[in-house]
């Protein structure tokens, strides 16, 4: 299928093609006529599925069939994301596809000043992308109205209601005129999402494409047993002996991202972090880093890589596992994208074994394991419980607004109501 089929116009399939992309994705064929014939749309789509272009091409589109001759711009369509990094992102792609189209757009995120945000308001936009928190306050400050939204998408619905999002996104409904398009892009559809799809969708068509974990068989993935105290060895052994040139590394805490990262420098090997507790100027200033080549490992946790796009990621390395097995698939997807082979390697020691069953079960398959002789785990120790983050335990303290969180509001990575503590277990074996 090509992209001359889908309905589009020729300033955008002149986009499409200066962006080389020769066929549509699968969400994409499915999602572009859907929504050029003013349909609701539930999406099941992840990162990497090329979703984002999947709904932005037929919102500009739709725009430019209705865009009013003269008089001041007015909001027409608003995007919502969970994080800055996405917002970011999806604002790029609707300046690189709306590059021949005039509309104005204006990314609106926390974490940095709000003046210059205001200022680019004042000026008319058409398209806002933004996170939620900063929205409302802008909102709030009557410094935009969303009366006139045409078009509602929100992306990544999944992680906003994991990131505690839901208050905002009812006081943001609250303000749109009724009568709009809605859609909705979420990477699973959990009992909330649907909750969340039957207040919002006006007889939604549900579209899906196969989940990554199910469908790439081009990351190849590995365990290596090795002790909790020689990860930091092993890794630099790894890196150093493969040649990695350019490696995302999770780990579960922000402090242990910062700790590992000043390992690695020790190591000689360059090294960034990126995760709720930095600004906003030192994480995009991280992932440029990251991408230029100039930095050649990315330690982030879980929300700060989300949604986060590096072409060609050839290495993932799940430093710790994640306790909720959803995420070992969010972090794998980050490498193998469109096409190209990936490699995703996991430092097991023996506490988290029982988080590694997990995630076999979810995949439905068993990873590889290694065992490398120079590293081979002590067998006189023992497993010992570890803290379980955004599981039970955080759910019976109290939020405790963090002010450098991904929304800038207060929302981040231990929001005691992430949907690990929220729905904890009931999404297992969802894939
Ligand atoms: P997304 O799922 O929106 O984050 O997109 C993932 C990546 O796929 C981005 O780097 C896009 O530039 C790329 N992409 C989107 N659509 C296509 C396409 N039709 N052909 C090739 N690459 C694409």
């Amino acid at each position: 299928m090509s992209f001359n089929t889908l309905g589009l116009s020729e300033p955008l399939l002149r986009a499409i093609s200066e962006e080389g992309y020769s066929q549509p994705t699968p969400i994409q064929q499915q999602a572009i006529p859907l929504i050029l014939a003013k349909k609701d749309v539930l999406a099941g789509a992840q990162t990497g599925t090329g979703k984002t272009a999947g709904f932005t091409l037929p919102l500009l589109q739709l725009l430019s069939q209705s865009a009013p001759n003269s008089g001041k711009r007015k909001i027409r369509a608003l995007i919502l994301t969970p994080t800055r990094e996405l917002a970011a992102q999806v604002g790029e792609s609707v300046t690189t596809y709306g590059r021949y189209l005039s509309f104005k757009s204006s990314i609106i995120f926390g974490g940095v000043g709000i003046n210059p945000q205001i200022a680019a308001l004042r000026q008319g936009v058409d398209i806002v992308i933004a996170t939620p928190g900063r929205l409302l306050d802008l909102a709030k400050q009557k410094a935009l109205s969303l009366s006139d939204v045409e078009y509602l998408i929100l992306d990544e619905a999944d992680r906003m209601l994991d990131m505690g999002f839901i208050h905002d996104i009812k006081k943001i409904l609250a303000m749109l005129p009724k009568k709009r398009q809605n859609l909705l892009f979420s990477a699973t559809f959990s009992d909330e999402i649907k909750k969340l799809a039957d207040g919002l969708l006006n007889t939604p068509t549900l579209i899906e494409v196969a989940r990554r974990n199910t469908a790439s068989e081009q990351v190849e993935q590995s365990v290596y047993f090795v002790d909790k105290l020689r990860k930091k060895e092993l890794l630099s052994h790894l890196i150093k002996m493969g040649n990695w040139q350019q490696v995302l590394v999770f780990t579960r805490t922000k402090h242990g991202a910062n700790r590992l990262c000043a390992q690695l420098e020790q190591d000689g090997i360059s090294a960034a972090a990126i995760h709720g507790n930095k600004s906003q100027g030192a994480r995009t200033k991280a992932l440029a880093d990251f991408k230029n080549g100039s930095v050649r490992i990315l330690v982030a946790t879980d929300i700060a890589a989300r949604g986060i796009d590096i072409d060609l990621l050839p290495h993932v390395v799940n430093y710790e596992l994640p306790n909720i097995p959803e995420d070992y698939v969010h972090r794998i997807g980050r490498t193998g994208r469109a096409g190209n082979e990936g490699e995703a390697i996991s430092l097991v020691c023996i506490d988290e074994k029982a988080f590694l069953r997990d995630i076999e079960k979810l995949i439905k398959k068993e990873i590889p394991k290694i065992v490398l002789e120079a590293f081979k785990p002590d067998p006189s120790i023992k497993a010992e419980p570890i803290e379980q983050k955004g599981r039970g335990q955080q759910s019976r303290n109290k939020p405790s607004p963090n002010k450098n969180d991904p929304s800038g509001r207060g929302r981040g990575e231990n929001r005691p109501n992430s949907r690990s503590s929220s729905t904890p277990r009931k999404e297992k074996g969802r894939a």
